[in-house]
């Protein structure tokens, strides 16, 4: 299994790590600070550097034996089993998913809906909620400005199921429940504004989300609203 060091440390630029597998165009470490696709938000791109080459990651996915995988762009140089290499990442991409998906729990927080589906991307994001209601875009965008302006603190912290079985008053403050089976659970807490179990990276404090705009609101359905925002630097 790949060390998530993305998991610790979301604001980890590059990592030295080995080579432990190449499968076709796809490399796997032993650690990486590359975050695959998942919970709606995609996978990092950057470089892969070695003593006789690089090349670029087009793209970052789990395999199947829950690995991450550096997917390369076509015919580039590969590096080969036990190789060192330094993995750094298209730091900028990422940075705006970050302040993106960190924006997506304030929008959560504002509207307090069930969350039916999301998508982040640089160009813009979204969260579908479970609502027949209008979406009153102005008061919406006051209140991400005001919690981004009152920049609260964003941190994450792992938790086993008997830990949380021990403080259901935790459970309670949750917006979304905690899914089981695992072990344990990583749970993302903006102070005083959100609290859900999440895997995702996230910026250490809301002032770094910068300006936010709601762009489209999209029926989708009687009960759908689809929300989009937009990053406005
Ligand atoms: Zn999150």
């Amino acid at each position: 299994m790949t060390e998530e060091l993305f998991r610790e440390d979301s604001y980890l630029r590059d990592c030295d790590a080995t080579v432990v597998a190449v499968d076709g165009n796809s490399v796997t470490l032993d650690r990486t600070v590359f975050y695959p696709l998942g919970g709606g938000q995609p996978g990092d791109i950057g470089t892969l550097s070695w003593d006789s080459g690089s090349a670029t990651i087009v793209d970052t996915r789990y395999g199947d034996d829950g690995s991450i995988a550096h997917h390369l762009e076509e015919g580039a140089a590969l590096p080969s089993v036990g190789d060192a290499v330094n993995a750094a990442l298209d730091w900028d991409r990422r940075y705006i998913h970050m302040r993106m998906h960190t924006a997506m729990h304030l929008l959560g927080s504002v509207l307090q809906y069930g969350v039916t589906g999301g998508n982040i991307s640089a160009e813009k994001s979204r969260l579908d909620f479970d609502m027949e209601d209008t979406v009153d875009k102005e008061a919406v965008a006051a209140a991400l400005t005001h919690l981004v302006a009152e920049n609260h603190a964003v941190s994450c912290r792992w938790i086993t199921e008997e830990e949380l079985d021990a403080q259901p008053e935790l459970v309670r403050t949750m917006s979304v429940q905690p899914p089981r089976g695992k072990g344990s659970i990583r749970l993302l807490e903006i102070e005083s504004v959100d609290l859900q179990p999440c895997g995702g990276t996230h910026l250490k404090s809301t002032a770094e989300v910068g300006a936010v705009r709601i762009g489209k609101v999209e029926k989708k359905g009687k009960r759908n609203r689809r929300v989009n925002i937009h990053l406005d630097d």
